[in-house]
């Protein structure tokens, strides 16, 4: 019988499933299922109209034994209030925030703001809208479970051309990070 200690939680556990965080140290079940649970997820528009989509945490990375996926540097938790929190993202250097803020449930047509914001995500997923950079959306677990955090990125480089495309398509930068608020 294989016994391990968590490197996470730092109990035993006897189940005989070995999981492995990013660094290399043993993790036990409950952890591996409770970090597959409050997974962010990256969806990477890439300027050839393939989609890419990755699951990560801080611990276990890609969940696959990769690294968190580009260009997320760290994953933390920020609490704002006892229990209360939100996913928070640490970045490599050359990748900018673009804009970044909430996204309650499915937009619907009562909130016309994040209904546009939806359409922006609705239009790039299904091939409508290809954006000419690669494009990095990020949706981190809230402690409110209708409320998403969500990040867009890019490579600092391709801002400019990132912000004429969306002045042609709706409005600007400006506007489209406005849709967050
Ligand atoms: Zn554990």
């Amino acid at each position: 019988m294989n016994k391990i200690k968590c490197s996470i939680c730092e109990e035993f556990d006897e189940s005989g499933d070995e999981f492995f965080t990013i660094a290399g140290k043993p993790a036990c079940t409950g952890c591996w299922e409770d970090a597959r649970e409050s997974a962010s997820t990256l969806v990477k528009f890439n300027p050839d109209g393939e989609i890419e989509e990755f699951y990560f945490d801080q611990d276990f990375g890609d969940f696959e034994g990769g690294d968190l996926p580009e260009p997320i540097k760290a994953v933390k938790w920020v609490n704002t209030d006892g229990w209360r929190g939100y996913t928070n993202y640490e970045i490599v250097p050359g990748f900018e925030e673009i804009a970044d803020g909430w996204v309650t449930g499915w937009p619907d047509e009562t909130t016309k703001e994040k209904a546009e914001l939806g359409d922006y995500y609705e239009q790039l997923k299904s091939g409508d809208l290809i954006p000419p950079v690669a494009l990095y959306w990020v949706f981190g677990r809230t402690s409110n479970l209708f409320s998403t955090a969500s990040s867009i990125y890019v490579r600092t480089d391709d801002k400019d051309k990132l912000a004429a495309w969306l002045e042609e398509v709706n409005g600007g930068l400006d506007e489209f990070s406005k849709k967050f608020n």
